[in-house]
C-alpha cells in the first residue's frame, strides 16, 4: 500500500489549474481489494484512537467536507470511514436544499452553525461549496452574487483554520458510466430505492457544467490551510482506503497532546485504591475460607 503517499497523490496542487479530467476516477493503485480492506480496518482503529486524543486535547478540531455528484459515495464514506469513531466527539452535518429560514440569511450562516467545536470532528455531507456548484449550474442566484463567493469561502476557511480547525475537502470522483451503474443498482435494491429521485437523472444532463464548476472551485478555493483532494471513487474500497489514509495522516501530523492529569495519581491510588485492594484481599480470603469449610 503506498500509504501516506495518497496525501500527495490526490492533493490538488495549490495555485495550479488542475482539472477534474486530469484525475482518473477508475484508479485503484497496485494493491488488491483484500489488502485494502485489511488496511482500512487498521486505519479505522488508528482514527478512533486519534479522535479520542483530539477530544482530550480540546484545543483544535477537524472539518472533513465531502462533495460529489449523485451516487459519488458520500454516504458510504460517512458509514465506512467515519463510522469507526466515537459519536460523542464526531458529528455529521447534511446540507440539503436550504430552508426558507436558511435562505433568509447569507449562505455561510447554516455552515457556521455546524462548524466543529474544539476537540470535535465534523463531517459535512455536502457543504458551502454547493453555493458555487448547484447554485451556479442552475442560476439560483445571479452570477454577480455567486462569483463573489469564492473569496468569501476562502476568508471563512482562513478564519477557521487560524482558530484551530484543520480542514480537509474531498471530491469523490466517479465516471458518468459508473454513476448510471449505481443508479441501476439502486433500482434493483429494495433497501436503496428510496434514494432515487428523477432529478438524479436530469442532473446528468448538466454533467459538463458541474465539471466546469468544480474546476473553478479547485482553482479558486484550494489554499494551503484548506486543501482539496480528488479521490478516485469508482472503486468503493479504494475510495475508503485513500480517504482513511489521508485523515489518519492529517491527525498524526497534528501532533496531538493529551493533557497531563491535574491530580496526583499516586495520591489518588494511595487514598482510594489501597483501601479497595485491602477490601478485595479480605473478601478473597473469606471466599477461600468459605470454600474450604464446605469441603
Ligand atoms: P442529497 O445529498 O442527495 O440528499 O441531495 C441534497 C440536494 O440538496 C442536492 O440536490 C443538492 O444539490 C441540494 N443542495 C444542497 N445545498 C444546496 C444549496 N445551497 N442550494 C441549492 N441546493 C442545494
Ligand atoms: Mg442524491
Amino acid at each position: 500500500m503506498t500509504g501516506k503517499h495518497y496525501v500527495e497523490d490526490f492533493r490538488v496542487p495549490p495555485g495550479s489549474h488542475t482539472r477534474l479530467s486530469d484525475f482518473d476516477p477508475d484508479f485503484k493503485g497496485r494493491h488488491s481489494k483484500e489488502k485494502a480492506l485489511a488496511k482500512i480496518d487498521a486505519l479505522r482503529e488508528k482514527m478512533d484512537d486519534l479522535q479520542q486524543k483530539l477530544f482530550a486535547e480540546r484545543k483544535r478540531s477537524l472539518l472533513v467536507c465531502l462533495q460529489a455528484l449523485d451516487a459519488g459515495g458520500k454516504d458510504g464514506v460517512v458509514k465506512h470511514v467515519i463510522g469507526s469513531m466515537n459519536p460523542d466527539g464526531c458529528r455529521v452535518a447534511n446540507f440539503k436544499e436550504p430552508t426558507q429560514e436558511e435562505l433568509a440569511h447569507d449562505f455561510l450562516w447554516r455552515i457556521e452553525a455546524q462548524m466543529p467545536k474544539r476537540g470535535e470532528i465534523a463531517i459535512f455531507n455536502r457543504s458551502h461549496y454547493e453555493d458555487v456548484l448547484v447554485v451556479r449550474v442552475h442560476n439560483l442566484v445571479p452570477k454577480a452574487v455567486w462569483s463573489q463567493r469564492y473569496g468569501q469561502i476562502n476568508d471563512f476557511e482562513r478564519r477557521h483554520a487560524a482558530n484551530g480547525t484543520v480542514i480537509l475537502k474531498f471530491f469523490l470522483h466517479i465516471s458518468k458510466d459508473e454513476q448510471l451503474k449505481r443508479f441501476e443498482q439502486r433500482l434493483d435494491d429494495p433497501a436503496k430505492r428510496w434514494k432515487i429521485s428523477e432529478s438524479d437523472y436530469t442532473e446528468r444532463e448538466y454533467w459538463d457544467d458541474y465539471e466546469r464548476a468544480y474546476d473553478d472551485v479547485l482553482a479558486k478555493c484550494n489554499a494551503e490551510q484548506a486543501p482539496w483532494f480528488v479521490i478516485p471513487a469508482n472503486h468503493k474500497w479504494f475510495r475508503d482506503v485513500a480517504i482513511s489514509e489521508i485523515i489518519v495522516a492529517t491527525l498524526e501530523s497534528m501532533n496531538i497532546q493529551v493533557p497531563k492529569p491535574t491530580v496526583d495519581l499516586e495520591e489518588i491510588r494511595r487514598k482510594y485504591h489501597s483501601a479497595l485492594d485491602e477490601d478485595k484481599h479480605a473478601k478473597a480470603g473469606h471466599r477461600r475460607r468459605g470454600h474450604a469449610a464446605h469441603r
